[in-house]
């Protein structure tokens, strides 16, 4: 089977433990390659390599560091056929949804943090208090220490290490153990256009290695990508020296369909939402609401839509829908849906394990669940999706904020005033009309609530990874300047 190396400091290493773990395809439960199983003596030559490679990393000019992130896109493009089959077989992702979209996508992202990387904003120059000139600086924060999730490993480490390099930090990133094949060939590609040892490393291991990496004393922000349960143990550990944390959570995204909304296209929509990458996707349409005099219809036509759904090997140009990553994960989905069964929600399609090899778990619809239910406040991370009636705007997006999640959402009207007021009411990061799931690499992503804080993607991802800095000069070069007797000797 073929080893992985991690990389630290500018090489391909084994774990010093020298074990390692085997990554696993989910669509067929094959070993497909091995990666170390690193420890904390990994973690520290990490996070040291990243801390040397800092002070000459943060003092290239802009345009030296927008240079090579362009060449790492660039490299990485040239490899999109072999990134697209890795993510494909160990994420168990459609390869048509890779292929023409999270790699395209990730490689977009990291080209628009080439860009930024030249764009300083902020507040100009100024004499704001009288005989002082104050002037900003952003300045990297440091070593940065990123952890992703499973769902979309390429795009998660563009996500991740792109506008960090780019605002001048240096970074060690952990993927997630079930996916970490795609990062460790991105930190590679990096190295072979000639970024310096240490800019990129890339731990693998889990939550052993995750741990004492937010824990190191040099790490000076934690970037993190998964679910919220552990997002809330991250600011645990980070609160302990006080790390800046950015923490990209669950999301329970609402779907709200209006009687005036073409239900046709809403109906492909919510299909489309719900059962992309097999519903693990944090910004998944998972709680469909629609006005009740179009109710029925719009039931019938989803799940009409949704038994379409082509369910098969990842590789096959006409699968629609892959393996959920791992047996835990199925086992974790079929636990929701079936409490909701025995909570007597009603059950309109799938709710079963298919048999054979691999991971799969049918489309699944229930329909009205109390809002106060758990498969209708718990993020399930699965193809499983609630169907709901409300009976008004103003029940449309109460029922809507009514969850601990603010990730996304979306409205599907004609009416474009309904469009405007129901977006503006609604208490999550990104809101669609007539469409979901869409993302821009100039637009951020990010959530509200528990979803987490700060931005992914845009130029606010760039805010996220700088520390604006206020330098005051004193104009008057006076020994005794005229605002000193406040605190001591008498005015003049
Ligand atoms: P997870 O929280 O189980 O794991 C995410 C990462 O954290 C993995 O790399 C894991 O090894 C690591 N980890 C786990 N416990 C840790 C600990 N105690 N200390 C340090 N690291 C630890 O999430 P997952 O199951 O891999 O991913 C699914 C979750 O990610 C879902 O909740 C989904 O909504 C969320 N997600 C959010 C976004 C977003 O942008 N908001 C995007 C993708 C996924």
């Amino acid at each position: 089977m073929e080893q992985y190396k991690m990389i630290i400091n500018g090489e391909a290493v084994a774990a010093v433990s020298a074990d390692w773990e085997t990554v696993i395809n989910p669509a067929t439960e094959d070993g497909i390659a091995e990666v170390p199983q690193a420890d904390y003596t990994d973690v520290d030559n990490a996070v040291t390599a990243a801390k040397s490679a800092f002070t000459s990393w943060s003092q290239l000019s802009p345009a030296e560091r927008s240079t090579l992130i362009y060449k790492l896109a660039d490299a990485l493009e040239a490899k999109t056929d072999r990134l697209t089959e890795i993510e494909s077989l160990s994420a168990g992702k459609p390869m048509k949804l890779v292929a023409n979209g999270d790699v395209p996508f990730a490689i977009d992202n990291i080209r628009y943090f080439a860009g930024q990387a030249r764009v300083i904003e902020g507040i100009a120059t100024k004499e704001f208090v009288s005989g002082y000139t104050s002037t900003i600086r952003r300045e990297p924060v440091g070593v940065v220490a990123s952890i992703a999730p499973w769902n979309y490993p390429i795009m998660m480490a563009a996500w991740k290490i792109a506008p960090a390099i780019a605002a001048g930090n240096t970074v060690v990133i952990k993927p997630a153990p079930q996916t970490p094949l795609t990062t460790l060939m991105l930190a590679q590609t990096a190295l072979e256009v000639g970024f310096p040892p240490g800019v990129i490393n890339v731990v693998t291991g889990g939550a052993s290695v995750g741990e004492p990496l937010i824990s190191h004393p040099d790490v000076r922000m934690v970037s993190f990508t998964g679910s919220t349960r552990t997002g809330k143990r991250i600011m645990e550990l980070a609160a302990q020296k006080v790390t800046r944390v950015h923490l990209e959570l669950g999301g329970k995204a609402p779907l709200i369909v209006f009687a005036d909304a073409d239900i046709a296209a809403a109906a492909q929509g919510a299909v489309v939402g719900a059962y992309v990458n097999t519903g693990q996707d944090c910004t998944a349409a998972t709680r469909i609401l629609v006005e009740r005099s179009r109710y029925q219809e719009f039931l019938a036509a989803f799940t009409e839509l949704a038994q379409q759904v082509r369910l098969g090997t990842p590789q096959a140009e006409t699968t629609d829908m892959g393996p959920l990553i791992s047996a835990d994960q199925r086992q974790r989905v079929h636990g929701f849906v079936e409490r909701a069964k025995n909570d007597s929600v009603s059950l309109k399609l799938g709710g079963e394990i298919p048999d054979g090899k691999g991971f799969f778990y049918q489309p699944t619809i229930f329909c009205d669940a109390p809002t106060q239910s758990e498969i209708m406040q718990e993020e399930v991370f699965g193809p499983v999706v609630v169907v709901n009636p409300i009976d008004s705007e103003q029940e449309a997006i109460a029922v809507a904020n009514d969850v601990k999640y603010g990730l996304a959402a979306s409205v599907w009207t004609k009416d474009i005033i309904k469009a405007w007021r129901v977006a503006s009411a609604l208490e999550f990061g990104t809101v669609w009309i007539n469409d979901h799931l869409p993302l821009a690499s100039e637009m951020p992503h990010g959530g509200f609530k528990e979803s987490g804080f700060g931005k992914d993607l845009s130029r606010y991802a760039m805010e996220e990874y700088t520390i604006a800095k206020h330098i005051m000069f004193d104009l008057s070069g006076d020994v005794k300047k005229p605002w000193h007797f406040t605190a001591f000797g008498d005015a003049e």
